[in-house]
């Protein structure tokens, strides 16, 4: 015998019991109907977690009455289980049960459960006022749903609070969950009670999975010790139909359209002078009904106002709290939403609305400066003491843990970049040549490719090395605000090893728009989905974003400036071309990251990007090269204007570059300002440069495609390592210069 049979010794209990049998036998002939397998299971006795598996109704009517009273509490799966646990307690109950029935082990969804409690502190029973409001919000909601045109559900007293349960007919899958957790927001949405309200009534949002159990009605439940504040009391049957009719798949995806997202997506969600009332006059849309709720009324529309064949299903909600929903459970009708609804009825609505709002926002900075927060900051001191974490790197000084962008004019080989980055994490091999990277999953998206291409360029990467296991492609994904942030959310809790997932492009699966002020608000909200999909697994996520027209010459401006593209994202890399040794840069600079520019080679062979080292020091030695090479060319003393001429560069930058050369000894001065190569100035050495070519007609037209030049590795490491040094110092003189100041890395040559 257990303890807890001491708390609950009374001869009324008893007579109570002895009535609440014939609920357990209802109950268990409800759940058990179809010849349906359960599982009871009492948790927290004195002999562990007791468990069993029940198909003979007489038998699990047997145990339930044994075990009611004796243990604090008797469950019971509300949905039909696997046949096969049987085996794991076969009619009988078991002490000390390790394993219970999981959601994998659910057959079919049958039953939908609205559970009503009052809030109040863990291990307790509630009062009876609390129980009372949780019965009466129970009343409440099943007339809603019956003015929707639901059924009659169960309503059970469960001991501390109270249950609806709807007869549903729902395969167990994904998709069914998700279904019944957005009904169960709704319907919290529609009537959970406010905070200040006491008691205060909440609808359980967490019970929408499929293996729930409930207390089994008739059964005692003992929640702490029984006061005469809180008891313990009997959970019973109040009102069950003979037979409980089926919801219908329509009536749940209507109920599931009424939610709107209040805080991560403030979609749906009108200024304060919006009218709801005035808009439907304005615009002419009949109304059938109108009926308030708790928190919303709700507006079920004569006819679909997207097709009129479509009849009174389509609804508009208007939450007290400012949130507007539309939806409408047509399979044609999937996806419109409340924007999608002012879209169709009142085109160019946002674009208004927008400028409207910046029209407020000026107006409130300049009258109401009150109501403007102040930012978070922080005293130095507290800044000294503050350890900062080094980013994640998924591969090292390149790419961190985060949401990251990758932007580019189109056809530079971002993609190939995407390619590297994928198989080198995939394989656990290196990235750009040489950085070494931990092996882990890679989910590419590569949407803007055909299978038969990408597999073409697999091959030229993997040349013959056998494709790695864990680089998972798709070239079709939903976009962010039709399910493509579920699905990726979805594919990533099934693929726990995943590190990096690349997207291929931004473009392709962002919110489809034709709007030109709308597409900032839709880069955002899309970003800002992939940043906390990012954030919630700790790994990285890379969108490819073409930079179509170049506004501005520095990319990085005009990606921050036009879209706001970094609003929401930890880093920003941008794939800029070459010209001179390196055939391109790779800009990285973010949040947490140190701001690095890579110059990179394209090795035409293998397709593949490799890193050459730093690209300022790549531009500033070919910057030299040909400053040399013109001089050496010339046989003459040059002025740096002549020079500058030549290169087409900008005459300061080149006067710069003239004094350091000649502090190293490489070129001469005469006079004010002229300079020639003396004969200590072994050009041929120090510059770095081959003899193939026509070396004067490759310095006045510069070179579309990589100089034809001897590689770098031919350099002596002593001359390199002293090119570092030369280069930090005219680095310096760059930096320090107003002229040159603003310029954008590499800008002040172009
Ligand atoms: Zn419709």
């Amino acid at each position: 015998m257990d303890q807890q049979v001491s708390s609950q010794p009374t001869n009324q209990v008893a007579q109570l019991i002895q009535e609440s049998s014939n609920d357990i036998l209802r109950a268990l002939k409800l759940f058990m109907s179809d010849g349906n397998v359960i599982e009871l299971r009492c948790p927290e006795t004195k002999r562990g977690t007791k468990s069993g598996y029940f198909n003979n109704l007489n038998t699990a009517v047997k145990w339930a009455t044994l075990l009611n009273g004796n243990v604090p509490f008797v469950y019971i799966t509300i949905n039909p289980v696997n046949p096969e646990l049987l085996a794991r307690a076969a009619n009988r109950i078991k002490d000390y049960s390790k394993y219970t029935t999981g959601d994998n082990d659910i057959v079919r969804r049958r039953f939908f459960l609205i559970d009503l409690d009052a809030e109040r502190p863990a291990g307790i029973s509630s009062t009876n006022e609390e129980h009372e409001a949780a019965l009466t919000k129970a009343l409440l909601i099943r007339d809603f749903l019956k003015e929707e045109g639901w059924p009659e559900p169960g309503l059970f007293d469960s001991s501390n609070g109270a249950h609806l349960l709807f007869a549903i007919d729902l395969p167990n899958n994904e998709e069914s969950k998700n279904l019944i957790e957005k009904c169960l927001k709704s319907i919290d949405a529609l009537f959970s009670d406010d905070k200040n309200q006491k008691p205060r009534i909440l609808v359980d949002q967490k019970v929408f999975n499929a293996a729930r159990i409930v207390k089994l009605y008739g059964t005692w439940s003992q929640k702490g010790d029984s006061t005469p504040e809180r008891p313990h009391r009997l959970s019973k049957i109040l009102s069950l139909p003979e037979k409980l009719e089926i919801v219908s798949v329509d009536k749940l995806n209507s109920l599931a359209a009424m939610y709107v997202e209040p805080i991560r997506e403030p979609k749906g969600y009108s200024g304060d002078d919006f009218n709801l009332e005035t808009w439907i006059k304005e615009h002419n849309l009949q109304v059938y009904k109108t009926k308030s709720w708790k928190n919303a009324t709700i507006y079920v529309l004569e006819q679909c106002p997207f097709d009129s064949s479509h009849g009174r299903d389509s609804r508009i909600t208007k939450f007290n709290n400012g949130g507007i929903s539309f939806g409408c459970f047509h399979n044609g009708c999937s996806g419109n939403d409340w924007y999608a609804l002012r879209d169709l009825i009142e085109p160019g609505w946002k674009d208004r609305k927008e400028n409207n709002d910046f029209q407020k926002n000026i107006q409130s900075n300049n009258l109401t400066n009150k109501k403007i927060k102040i930012p978070t900051g922080f005293t130095a001191s507290q800044l000294m003491k503050t350890e900062f974490k080094d980013p994640l790197w998924v591969i090292s000084g390149v790419l961190c843990e985060g949401l990251s962008i990758l932007a580019g004019r189109p056809k530079l080989g971002k993609s190939w970049l995407c390619l590297n980055f994928a198989v080198a994490v995939a394989a656990g091999g290196k990235a750009l040549g040489n950085i070494s990277v931990d092996k882990a999953e890679v989910l590419y998206l590569a949407l803007e490719d055909t299978p038969r291409r990408l597999k073409k360029r697999l091959a030229i990467v993997l040349q013959d090395t056998p494709a790695p296991e864990g680089f998972y492609i798709f070239n079709d994904w939903l976009k962010t605000d039709r399910g493509g942030l579920e699905q990726l959310n979805n594919w990533l809790l099934s693929h726990p090893k995943c590190k990096l997932v690349i997207i291929d492009t931004l473009a392709k699966i962002r919110k489809a728009t034709n709007s030109i002020n709308g597409i900032y608000q839709d880069d955002y909200a899309a970003i800002e989905g992939l940043k906390s999909i990012a954030d919630k697994y700790g790994i990285a996520i890379l969108l490819v974003h073409h930079l179509r027209k170049m506004t501005s010459e520095d990319p990085l401006e005009q990606i921050s400036g036009s879209t706001g593209l970094t609003g929401a994202a930890d880093a920003l890399m941008i794939l800029k071309r070459e010209r001179g040794r390196a055939d391109a840069s790779l800009f990285i600079t973010g949040r947490d990251v140190e701001e690095t520019e890579k110059a990179l080679e394209f090795d035409k062979v293998i397709c593949t990007w490799c890193v050459l080292g730093d690209a300022e020091e790549y531009r500033m030695t070919e910057e030299r090269r040909e400053i040399l090479e013109v001089l050496k060319n010339s046989k003459e003393i040059m002025t740096p204007k002549e020079i500058s001429q030549i290169l087409r560069k900008n005459v300061g930058a080149v006067r710069k570059l003239l004094i350091t050369l000649e502090g190293e000894g490489l070129i001469k001065k005469v006079g004010y300002g002229k300079y020639f190569i003396g004969n200590s100035g072994d050009s041929s050495n120090s510059i770095h440069s081959g003899n193939s070519g026509n070396s004067s007609e490759r310095v006045t037209e510069l070179p579309q495609e990589l100089p034809q030049e001897l590689p770098h590795e031919n350099a002596g490491s002593l001359e390199r390592r002293g090119f570092s040094e030369s280069v930090t110092r005219i680095t310096a003189v760059t930096e320090n210069d107003n002229f040159l100041a603003g310029c954008g890395p590499g800008d002040s040559w172009q």
